[in-house]
């Protein structure tokens, strides 16, 4: 397993390595650069097999040898070392980084920690130099479990930023991981995007709408608890853990396998679900959902109200190691 940052070293990785079929698999946003890849495999004399759904992590890490290819390109993420197949290049396009921009956005600040998605790690160090130049005390730590990457952030795990002593500032293009961190703490968080645009992502429009969706399961009889197939998104014990609970308030559980949570989740005579296939899929995804879609702590909120109890006053953001 190889970790790249240019798509010509991906390419040499896979020639060296012997490889006859490769699969590409690409995060959203890039799949419909398709042919860029799958030509430039074809260029260096190896055939290309495109997976058909983008990847949405590294947790969704697909083995080649299942796909009928020997090895595997895997476009956008870093990997998890535990799910990783050994013939397998991963590929880290850099997101460009106005190193000064960001820097000067930062520059009243006292002490910080910075972090960001995959594409922004090769900039972070500069960016801390530059603070530290103007005097801001400016750390990159690693994280636990799955963000085990110098300030790598994950839409799930935020250790990266909490292992380090500074305000937490997330340098992203969008607010996605930003908006996670927020909810995880209960409090705004600082983004800086690529080229120096700061903003505060607040948590609390966000909450608002988690809770009225927590009222709302609370009233259902009968609940779904989905656990995914892919694998770093497969939590078996929680949803057995989960439909018990629902099961032991009274009411009616069935667990439901899916690899994608679509729309079709609605309609499959359910009232609720609680979700442990990746958090953010319940909370990114539930305007586009008619029924409830709920984290797991979010469904042990929604059996304490139908049983006359209060919520919890901590919002707990559910995260995977
Ligand atoms: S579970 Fe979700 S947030 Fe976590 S790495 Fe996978 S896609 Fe990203």
């Amino acid at each position: 397993m190889e970790v790249v940052w240019n798509l010509g070293a991906a390419l040499e990785y896979l020639s060296r390595m012997g490889c006859r079929r490769v699969l590409v698999q690409l995060p959203q946003g890039m799949t419909h650069a398709s042919e860029r890849f799958l030509s430039a495999v074809e260029d260096r004399s190896m055939e290309a097999l495109l997976w058909g759904r983008p990847a949405y992590g590294a947790c969704d890490v697909v083995d080649p040898e299942a796909a009928g290819a020997d090895c595997l390109l895997h476009v956008g993420h870093l990997p998890f070392p535990w799910l990783t197949p050994e013939r397998a290049v991963f590929y880290v396009p850099p997101t460009e980084v106005d190193v000064g921009a960001v820097a000067d956005a930062l520059a009243d600040r006292r002490s910080v920690a910075l972090g960001g998605p995959a594409g922004v790690l090769p900039w972070l160090p500069r960016v801390a130099g530059e603070l530290r130049r103007r005097g801001v005390d400016a750390g990159i730590c690693e994280g636990r479990g799955r963000a085990r990457w110098p300030g790598l952030v994950l839409g799930c795990n935020f250790t990266s930023l909490l292992s380090c002593r500074g305000e937490p500032v997330v340098v992203s293009d969008g607010s996605f991981h930003a908006l996670g961190l927020a909810l995880l703490l209960g409090r705004p968080v600082v983004r800086v995007d690529p080229l120096g645009r700061a903003e505060t992502v607040d948590p609390m429009p966000t909450l608002r709408r988690r809770y009225a969706l927590i009222h709302g399961a609370s009233g259902v009889r009968s609940w779904g608890v989905i656990v995914s197939d892919i694998p770093g998104q497969r939590r078996e014990e929680l949803a057995s853990f989960l439909c018990r609970s629902i099961r032991d308030a009274g009411l009616r559980c069935w667990q439901v396998r899916v690899t994608e949570v679509t729309r079709a989740v609605d309609d499959l005579g359910l009232e609720a679900l609680a979700n442990t296939a990746c958090p953010r899929v319940s909370i990114e995804d539930s305007p586009m959902h008619r029924i409830p879609i709920l984290t797991p702590f979010e469904t042990l909120q929604a059996l304490r109200l139908a049983a006359g109890g209060r919520l919890s006053r901590k919002y707990v953001m559910d995260v995977m190691f």
